[in-house]
């Protein structure tokens, strides 16, 4: 029996669910962010503006759809950014096209009252008080599920935060195992490691590749902080349920450039087609993690690995020549053969 962990029919769609516009410090309107993107084959943008829920309907076209989305931040001093403060960053994007309702909200802290003035809130919640702890953090990715949208925990090297704060945090649908802006700027941020630890802590998350850009240099600079990192969502259409529900099921995985083309299991054997890579892992958790290669000396287009049910989980890292990376989201054995 074929089990398509990445849908066989439909299109994969360029994402990218979390970059800023002028709407908050990004330099690029969302019209100029929305044109860059589709002119780089991009068919999917959130213009998640720091604590600023917008919905950018206007922009969508037939070959290009801007999702709902914000990104909301806990510090442990009120915003400022000293050498040492740790941060939590969270992007939340809407699931529902008419979702333009901001969760967690604050009447009068975060945001200027020009914006305040313009954010979609409901009357009939109370502020939404913010403490950089794990039971805050926690608390508003539950209100953000629970409202309809989809959670995702960004640069954790960026924020300064280790193994002994992400490991508190729960619910969350996925984490950057990229942010291209962080790693413009110098800071590590390429996750794998982080998504382990989520895994063997029984976090059944997905894994984004992000921009983060806000584009403050030209685009031939090297600190040009867009297409870097993106994400690709297999669905059978480009429209705004088709790509959230494709989100909610996975049907997804990140990519610094690397593509992964098909992904399925027959027969207990799992096979891969992806670009030209240099080596394909098939990563398990324990010590049954597994290589592909091409064949005499060659770059791989495929690869097939045995997987043993007694794995936990598996993800698929495809490197290219460059060293770039597409990674796949964990899959489950115990979901897949019962
Ligand atoms: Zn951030
Ligand atoms: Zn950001």
């Amino acid at each position: 029996m074929r089990i398509d962990l990445l849908p066989a029919e439909g299109t994969f769609y360029k994402a990218n669910l979390h970059a800023h516009s002028t709407e908050s410090d990004g330099r690029l309107t969302p019209a100029e962010l929305k044109e860059a993107y589709k002119a780089h084959g991009y068919s999917v943008l959130s213009c998640t503006d720091h604590e600023f829920l917008l919905a950018h309907h206007e922009l969508t076209d037939p070959e290009f759809l801007m999702m709902t989305g914000f990104e909301m931040s806990f510090s442990e001093e009120q915003r400022t950014y000293r050498r040492e403060t740790k941060c939590c960053h969270i992007c939340f994007v809407a699931l529902d096209e008419k979702n333009d309702v901001q969760p967690c909200f604050h009447r009068t802290k975060y945001l200027e009252p020009e914006k305040i003035a313009r954010v979609h809130f409901d009357p009939a919640e109370p502020d939404f008080e913010r403490e950089y702890t794990p039971e805050c953090i926690n608390e508003a990715i539950r209100i953000g599920r629970e409202k309809g949208f989809f959670v995702t925990y960004n640069h954790p090297v960026w924020s300064l935060e280790r193994y002994p704060e992400y490991s508190r945090y729960k619910g969350m649908h996925a984490m950057e195992i990229c942010n291209y802006s962080s790693v413009v700027s110098g800071y590590d941020e390429y996750n794998p490691r982080v998504y382990e630890d989520f895994l063997h802590l029984g976090q059944r998350i997905f894994v984004q590749g992000t921009d983060d850009n806000h584009n403050r240099q030209q685009p031939d600079h090297p600190k040009w902080d867009s297409f870097g990192a993106f994400t690709m969502i297999r669905a059978p259409r480009l429209d705004y349920a088709s790509i959230a529900a494709a989100l909610r099921a996975g049907h997804f995985y990140a990519s610094q450039g690397p593509e992964i083309t098909a992904l399925w299991i027959e027969d207990g054997l799992l096979h891969v087609e992806c670009s030209p890579a240099v080596r394909v892992y098939c990563i398990t958790g324990a010590r049954r993690s597994k290589a592909g290669y091409g064949e005499n000396g060659g770059m791989a287009t495929r690869a097939e690995f045995r997987i043993d049910p007694d794995d936990e989980y598996f993800r698929i890292s495809v490197q290219d020549e460059q060293g770039l990376r597409a990674d796949s989201n964990a899959y489950f054995t115990d979901e897949i053969f019962g």
